[in-house]
């Protein structure tokens, strides 16, 4: 790593090495304050694009909390046809072992060399990799760069190899922390968030909501009859369902609203910068899907329908945040008296 100090470095090489050294320095900060992961994973891509003057770059990370294979997750500089394109390495691959044992940067020239990375190489092909860089945390690989050529033709050179590998020790401890921070605030059989993030976030909102006098909703759902879904598919079928409604929650808002898992078969979404009436419009449309929509079953598509309350925060009226879910929660009661499958806006 030091090596380069052995020998006297002229004042350009000092000067481009503080250069270096700083812009690593600012990298590392703003990735270990940024936690939102698809943000976090573009800062890298872009920061390699800054700093190695690459026309490509592609990140293969393990990013389903269950699931121990590595995919490409997001590239730049590539058609779009290669965004999100798999390509799958297992988490015991030949590749991965070889670099888990400590290797650094390596030019996929050189890997090729060796026949048992063959097959795995010809998987890249479509990233068109000139460089493989690791990302080491805690002795485990948790992803891989890979980088294409750089744009004015010339070879990675020894001090942006040693650039490289410092920043993926950054990226690896980013990447890992955002992956405890996604664990601890994402309920894993829906993938939405949990009942103690709601909550927070929710308070966050009022205040906001009280500060600056925006408007602020909330939707609480529940499935109607699931007690007999349950007896009558089962307890595993009813937890497929479960995910599958997680997606198209997460599918039918905005980013900056938050869907969360209330508890077992309930859910809540916060809708930022939303009145009554646009709020019903959401939950109207989460209504339509899910009535629509055909729920994987053994033999069959299977359905089941929402039930869903609506209301508006009125700091008049709402306390705390408790007030304020209570009013979602008489409006989801309504809503299931009424008949359930429908909307009820609190009034
Ligand atoms: P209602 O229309 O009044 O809501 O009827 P319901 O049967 O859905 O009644 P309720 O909401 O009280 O029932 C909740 C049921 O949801 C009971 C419980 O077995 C089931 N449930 C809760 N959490 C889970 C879960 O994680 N997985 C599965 N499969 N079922 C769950
Ligand atoms: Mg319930
Ligand atoms: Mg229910």
């Amino acid at each position: 790593m030091d090596h380069t100090f052995e020998k006297a470095l002229s004042s350009e090489d000092l000067e481009k090495k503080i250069f270096d050294l700083r812009n690593l320095i600012e990298i590392g900060m703003s990735l270990s304050s940024t936690l939102e992961f698809e943000n976090l994973v573009e800062s890298i891509l872009y920061s390699i694009i800054g700093q190695m003057f690459v026309d490509k770059v592609a990140i293969i990370l393990q990013v389903d909390i269950d699931v121990n294979n590595f995919y490409v997750h997001m590239c730049k500089g590539y058609d779009d046809y290669f965004e999100k394109n798999d390509i799958i390495l297992q988490e015991n691959s030949p590749l991965i072992h070889y670099f888990e044992s400590g290797e650094s940067p390596r030019r996929v020239a050189e890997l090729a060399q060796n026949p048992i990375f063959i097959a795995e190489l010809d998987k890249f092909q479509p990233l068109d990799p000139e460089l493989f860089v690791p990302m080491l945390s805690k002795e485990k690989i948790n992803g891989l760069l890979v980088l294409g050529r750089k744009i004015h033709g010339t070879e990675f050179t020894d001090a942006d190899i040693e650039f490289l590998t410092d920043l993926a020790r950054f990226a690896a401890i980013a990447v890992e922390n955002s992956r405890l921070y996604r664990m601890a605030t994402i309920d894993r059989k829906t993938r939405l968030y949990v009942h103690h993030f709601f909550l927070e976030r929710l308070e966050e909102e009022i205040k906001r909501s009280q500060r600056y006098g925006e408007p602020l909703s909330l939707i609480m759902c529940d499935i109607d009859h699931f007690k007999q879904f349950n007896d009558t598919y089962g307890h595993q079928q009813g937890d497929m369902l479960l995910k599958e409604l997680g997606a198209i929650l997460r599918k039918s808002i905005r980013k900056m609203d938050i869907a969360a898992r209330f508890g077992g078969e309930e859910f809540s979404v916060v809708l930022p910068e939303t009145k009554l009436p646009g709020a019903n419009a959401v939950a109207s449309r989460i209504r339509k899907q899910v009535e629509a929509y055909p729920f994987s079953g053994q033999k069959e598509p299977l359905h089941v329908t929402l039930s869903l309350g609506v209301a508006e925060y009125d700091k008049a009226r709402d306390n705390c945040s408790d007030d304020f879910i209570k009013r979602a929660d008489r409006a989801l009661y309504a809503a299931k008296k009424s008949g359930r499958n429908r909307v009820a806006a609190y009034r």
